[in-house]
């Protein structure tokens, strides 16, 4: 039932909203599918009363899930105190510090100095600019060239767009940052490249360990081990991006943590606040660290205001305290068993599904006319699936650049019967669209 309140919403956001990430023909035509006015738990609820699994954290990123009143409090204490004050230069803060040193205490390896941003896009901007001046600092100013992969999303900043594999995302415009290359997730390619390029004008290589909004794209068994070593071989940074898979998304706090390597500089985001605040960074391990130390004369001139924000880092300790009082990276582990025995489920059930995947409780499956050819549908179907699986009580996600995917996200809070439940609605939703169009 449509309530007057949505109607009302509905008009003044078409007048006056403009959403990220969307198209502007279909909100003009249809309006907000929902407008969220609650969330507890796991679940989302709209100005309709209509009640939805968020099966996405919302955008990757609400991992303790919804409605925590301890988070609030922490934001209000924190902005009663002090809300806000400079972090350039020589000013700092104490919540600031203590989530700078406890991010070194959970990051794999000595990533142990930390750059704090509002979000993902910043992070990897500030990565790659760290990158090109570290080289400026150690004589070598002809290391430029980043290189990230095929079908990856870093974000939209312009460097971060630039460095996006999404090839959609960097056409929205016609001119990007320069010095951004592309290689396929094989070793053999990017050892190619980097010797095509000329290993001597390579400053970064970034990647995320899973792709996500690329969708869930899994690394090839042992690619990054390989990968790290030819960095080693030619003296590139390695920087990897857990905007997505940081915090215990993967079932571990860290998605490196599984390829036992390390990177030099790690970018997160997202599930460091569980999107309660907006918050980013970048972590440099000690050896860059101490080359910045030593060598780094005048000003860093780098930095946002937000940078190490009073109550977005607040709020960022009081989530990890959240996550590690509740064992949420082990439910993480247990609960992705969980949800990728229901993917595999479903792809033995329908004929269209295929390449159920799963890491941790990141989630994807790709829907094929037929499994064995891997022919896709002339018309992508699983927006369709994904519509239907929202009237019926769940949100996902399609991914249709390369793919016809669904992707699933659900908050590390989840417990096994909601994980049944996402199943469930989505096998309804699955056989729901084929009677419809097939
Ligand atoms: N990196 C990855 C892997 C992401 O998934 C995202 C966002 O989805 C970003 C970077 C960009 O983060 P933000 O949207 O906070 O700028």
């Amino acid at each position: 039932m449509t309530t007057l309140l949505t109607t009302e919403l509905s008009e003044l956001d078409k007048k006056h909203f403009i959403h990220p990430t969307s198209s502007i023909a279909q909100q003009q035509a249809e309006g907000p599918s929902h407008i969220f006015t609650e969330g507890k738990g796991v679940y989302l609820t709209d100005t309709n009363g209509h009640k939805v699994i968020d099966g996405m954290s919302s955008l990757w990123n609400v991992n303790i899930g919804h409605g925590v009143k301890e988070m609030a409090e922490a934001a209000y204490e924190q902005m009663s105190k002090l809300a806000f004050t400079s972090n350039f230069s020589t000013f700092s803060n104490e919540p600031a510090i203590r989530l700078a040193e406890k991010l070194s205490k959970i990051l794999p390896g000595d990533l142990n100095a930390v750059f704090f941003t509002s979000g993902g896009s910043e992070s990897n901007d500030t990565a790659f600019k760290l990158a090109r001046h570290y080289w400026i600092l150690k004589d070598q100013p002809e290391r430029q060239k980043i290189i990230s992969r095929k079908m990856s999303y870093h974000g939209v900043a312009m460097g971060a767009t630039s460095a996006t594999g999404l090839k959609p995302f960097r056409d929205f415009t016609n001119a990007n940052a320069p010095h951004f290359h592309y290689v396929n997730s094989s070793v053999e390619e990017f050892r190619t490249l980097v010797e095509k390029e000329g290993p001597e004008t390579i400053a970064a290589f970034i990647a995320e360990i899973v792709q996500g909004a690329g969708g869930v794209n899994l690394p090839p068994e042992g690619y990054f081990k390989e990968i790290r070593k030819i960095c080693d071989e030619y003296g590139i940074l390695m920087i990897i991006d857990e905007v997505i898979t940081g915090f215990g998304r993967t079932g571990k706090y860290f998605a490196i943590e599984h390829e036992e390597i390390q990177p030099d500089m790690l970018c997160f985001a997202k599930g460091v606040t569980s999107g309660y605040a907006q918050l980013g960074g970048v972590a440099l391990n000690d050896r860059l660290h101490n080359d910045f130390k030593t060598l780094s004369k005048g000003t860093l001139l780098h930095g946002y205001t937000y940078s190490g924000h009073p109550v977005a880092c607040n709020v960022a300790l009081k989530n990890i305290e959240i996550i590690e009082r509740n064992g949420l990276i082990e439910n993480a582990k247990k609960m992705g068993e969980e949800l990728y025995k229901g993917l595999k489920y479903l792809e033995e059930k329908h004929e269209i599904v295929t390449n159920a995947r799963g890491f941790g409780l990141l989630g994807g499956i790709d829907i094929v006319k037929d499994s064995q050819s891997g022919e896709r549908f002339a018309e992508y179907l699983s927006p369709l699936i994904v519509k239907e699986a929202a009237k019926l009580g769940l949100i996902l996600r399609t991914v249709t650049y390369d793919h016809d995917s669904i992707v699933f996200s659900p908050p590390l809070i989840i417990n096994k019967a909601e994980v049944e439940q996402m199943v469930n609605i989505l096998d309804q939703a699955i056989s729901n669209v084929k009677r419809e169009v097939l």
